[in-house]
């Protein structure tokens, strides 16, 4: 016999049991995006791999080592994106959506990188992005905090998450301040791993983004680029910590957080939970002004975040924050020769009244006992029952399943209306 071909390794089917949990945080998702007035983006899932080297940074973990790269057919070099925000900044600059005009955007969907698969990392994850144009902050900084802030809320989970901040400067400050971290780093070589020993030479901020626990004592003594920030970067921040303290959002300063990506400029933050072992940022983002000049636009602001929506569903089942889902709400037993053609006919008619009512039509034949069964294994609350007796009356049984009520036999319209008082 041939052998099963199974699923790439990292690479994840969503079965029929989990995708209503999928479909409950979509649809909150959805719902906060329009609440703050932002417009969904698509964007492909393939572009070209000159696109990531030169919004992303070459020394990066994600292009120096986990990108899916390979050939076109008609030459060419192509990625699988690794993440959103420069297929979304290349398709705004492309159709001229940032001249003169401010975007709040968000997009859902795979991404991909080749790291080593574990729990909360794998090699295609799901991120819904946000990112906004046009506006140089920190009012929208606040903005995109609170959104977030809003869908920890109606998702249950604010408790269990610390937002934690940074900010990163200018281009120039940095410039200064890796000065100063190449010469700190230098004088420990043999604390550093092989990564950064590379690091040094090529972005020495990377190595403050070093996942090796064996490193992070030596960082925790490294410089700190807050203290090399000039007063435009200082006060952009202190107004947006004074006024975060206005609104009631805690946060924690974090003077490492550099997030792995060379875009940022100015605001950073992360989303943390110690709810999910290692992998514990949830939603990670910040400013990224100087990417559009770097992609051919004109100068600009951005700022924006993903969020792994693994690692979110992760979280809300930690936190049993998973509503369980009422796939079925009646199930329809048809029993004899004549009930089946007369049960397509009334399920039709349930389906037009009833928009919202979830109703299985028993398929396959069988006796009474044994449509129940399957009634009952579908979850449904009730079955509506068709037998002889039923068609040669014109009415139609309903049996609660979940409860002692009685078994009721009544006409079409008042199974709707008994039904339409369930639903509610
Ligand atoms: P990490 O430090 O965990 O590797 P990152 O800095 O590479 O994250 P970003 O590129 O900022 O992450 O992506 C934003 C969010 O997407 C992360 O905070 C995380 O929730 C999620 N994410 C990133 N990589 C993966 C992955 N391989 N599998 C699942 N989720 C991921
Ligand atoms: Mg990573």
């Amino acid at each position: 016999m041939a052998r099963n071909i199974q699923a790439i390794r990292g690479m994840h089917d969503v079965l029929p049991d989990s995708t209503p949990h999928w479909q409950y945080v979509e649809r909150i998702v959805k719902e906060v995006m329009s609440c703050y007035g932002y417009k969904e983006i698509r964007l492909p899932i393939v572009e070209k791999t000159e696109l990531f080297k030169r919004s992303i940074g070459e020394v990066t973990d994600i292009v120096e080592k986990e990108m899916y790269t390979f050939d076109d057919r008609n030459g060419g070099s192509l990625t699988l994106r690794p993440e959103g925000t420069a297929g979304c900044l290349r398709a705004c600059l492309e159709h001229g959506l940032l001249h003169n005009q401010i975007q709040r955007l968000w997009y859902y969907g795979p991404m991909f990188r080749h790291e080593r698969p574990q729990k909360g990392r794998y090699r295609q994850f799901i991120q819904l992005g946000v990112e906004t144009y046009g506006m140089p902050g920190p009012d929208i900084d606040i903005e995109i905090l609170l959104l977030t802030v809003r869908l920890w809320r109606r998702l249950g989970i604010l408790d269990h998450l610390e937002l934690q901040l940074n900010s990163l400067g200018t281009t120039e400050e940095r410039l200064v301040y890796r000065q100063q971290l190449i010469e700190f780093f230098s004088s420990y070589p043999e604390q550093l791993d092989e990564d950064s020993l590379r690091r040094l030479k090529t972005n020495p901020l990377r190595i403050l983004d070093s996942k090796n626990p064996k490193m992070q004592a030596l960082i925790s003594q490294a410089p700190i680029l807050m203290d090399f920030l000039g007063e435009q970067s200082q006060a952009h921040f202190a107004q947006l910590t004074q006024q975060l303290d206005h609104l009631g959002i805690r946060y924690t300063l974090n003077p490492r957080l550099v997030r792995g990506l060379d875009y940022y400029s100015k605001t950073v933050f992360e989303w943390v939970t110690d709810k999910l072992g290692a992998q514990g940022t949830v939603c990670a983002g910040g400013r990224y002004d100087s990417l559009i000049e770097q992609l051919g636009g004109k100068p600009n602001h951005a700022i924006g975040f993903a969020m792994g929506m693994e690692r979110l569903l992760s979280l809300l089942e930690e936190s049993s924050q998973l509503p369980e889902p009422q796939l079925v709400d009646a199930y329809l037993i048809c029993v004899g020769e004549n009930a089946e053609l007369a049960g397509f006919e009334l399920a039709e008619k349930f389906r037009k009244e009833l928009p919202d009512l979830k109703l299985q039509m028993h398929c396959g034949g069988g006796s009474f006992k044994s449509q129940f069964k399957k009634a009952d294994k579908s979850g449904a609350k009730y079955a509506l029952v068709l037998g002889e007796d039923e068609i040669i009356a014109h009415k139609i049984s309903i049996k609660p399943l979940r409860s002692d009520h009685e078994q009721q036999t009544v006409s079409h319209e008042e199974a709707v209306d008994l039904l339409k008082k369930v639903l509610n």
